[in-house]
């Protein structure tokens, strides 16, 4: 969203425009943004409803196209990224997918992270490889290795940063500079910060895709996605939503809506809780490595400091012992939720070999440091002290 010279919002903070950005009040006066839980739109007249569909005038035609809370929920976004643009999808996937499909041709190269979401690497080496686009996966910090994989035809390189399980830091000016080298674009999943700890744009992205199920909605309760860039990129986003459909609906755009306007409070507690949480695990005796790029000893530390306004709410730590200390750990646990999904204000808990990367082979978890005694903790808002208790059950009973 371009601002104009008279916005009130010009200039704003982000947690400002977290609250007020993107909020049009009808006729009615509502005070908090509406749902408009309607398929389609009422022209005022046939001619008018020629111009709609012919592109003359911008009002709404049918919710594919245009809904007002999925709207608002756009430029909130939007705002927060610091992007002309952002657009709704149906899911986090749903975004990726789109942003393929309308910015990649078959014979086109991509370079992604190896240490992407699985369903990634799956949709790039499996779904767009049918298609005909080419993709090379790289472990995210061999920044040789990226060099060495782009080639005539790249144009995407695709990263997620920090990682998930072990919070690796990639540099994102570097990924910029070597992708508009080549012509291509950056694109960067922010979810595991969003917008309030990280802008890739800011920091030379060019797009960047969001699973809005995670920290956007922090409350676990919607699956939605969006994609942030420029108002050139996202019009072909726009078109491709509009003729294959994966579109956000307006309910899931209005709890996002809503989760944004808290979003920075809850990262700020977030990456607080996880802090404390990842200092006590490392003075645990029972436990052999702590990953969190807030530790000052992570090395991603320096990068992520200058990056990212703070350091989020996911930790991983390796418990002494196989995998039978680590399920140990995960079963005694009684406040925790075990399940892989993140970005939410109850902690959750899961044993990344056997269940988020459990389907790649022996050498490639060996390779990306996912070990049998490796536990991912996404911090939630609860008092630390009982997480801390919560974790301390597993240990006890395994120094007996
Ligand atoms: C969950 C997730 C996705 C996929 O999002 P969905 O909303 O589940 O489709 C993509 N990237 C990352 C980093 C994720 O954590």
């Amino acid at each position: 969203m371009t601002q104009r010279d008279d916005d009130p919002l010009a200039g704003a903070g982000l947690q400002t425009l977290a609250v007020r950005a993107g909020q049009e009040r009808t006729f009615e006066g509502e005070h908090s943004e509406p749902i408009f839980t309607t398929s389609s739109y009422v022209f005022p007249s046939a001619a008018e409803a020629a111009a709609r569909f012919g592109g003359e005038s911008p009002g709404n035609v049918y919710s594919r196209y245009t809904n007002p809370t999925v709207r608002t929920f756009e430029q909130r976004l939007a705002a927060m990224e610091g992007a002309e643009q952002a657009v709704g999808t149906a899911s986090g996937m749903a975004a990726i997918l789109s942003t393929a499909m309308a910015l990649l041709k078959s014979g086109d190269h991509v370079v992604c992270s190896r240490n992407v979401f699985g369903t990634t690497t799956n949709l790039f080496g499996k779904y767009l490889a049918k298609f005909g686009v080419e993709v090379s996966f790289v472990p995210l910090l061999d920044q040789a290795g990226w060099r060495e994989a782009v080639q005539p035809n790249t144009r995407m390189l695709f990263a997620e940063t920090p990682s998930n399980p072990l919070c690796e830091v990639a540099d994102i000016g570097f990924l910029s500079a070597l992708a508009h080298g080549a012509g291509a674009l950056l694109v960067i999943d922010n979810c595991f910060c969003s917008p309030a700890l990280q802008q890739p744009l800011s920091l030379g992205a060019d797009i960047v895709v969001h699973s809005a199920t995670k920290y956007l909605d922090g409350q676990g309760r919607c699956v939605g996605g969006a994609v942030a860039g420029s108002a050139e990129h996202m019009s072909e986003l726009v078109n491709f939503l509009r003729t294959c459909g994966p579109t956000m609906s307006a309910f899931n755009a209005w709890v996002f809506l809503k989760g944004l306007e808290t979003l920075q409070l809850r990262m700020e507690a977030h990456s607080r809780n996880a802090l404390a949480l990842a200092e006590w695990l490392q003075a645990q005796p029972q436990v052999e490595k702590v990953f969190y790029a807030g530790l000052p000893d992570h090395p991603g530390h320096t990068l992520a400091a200058a990056q990212q306004r703070d350091f989020g709410g996911v930790l991983s730590f390796r418990v002494r012992g196989g995998r039978e200390a680590a399920w140990h750990c995960i079963d005694a646990t009684r406040i925790m939720s075990v399940t892989a999904n993140l970005g939410d204000a109850k902690t959750t808990i899961v044993h990344p070999a056997t269940t988020t990367h459990g389907r790649l082979s022996d050498e490639e978890r060996a390779a990306g440091g996912i070990t049998e005694n490796l536990i991912r903790v996404a911090v939630g808002l609860e008092d630390v002290e009982d997480l801390k208790k919560d974790l301390a059950r597993g240990f006890a009973s395994l120094a007996e």
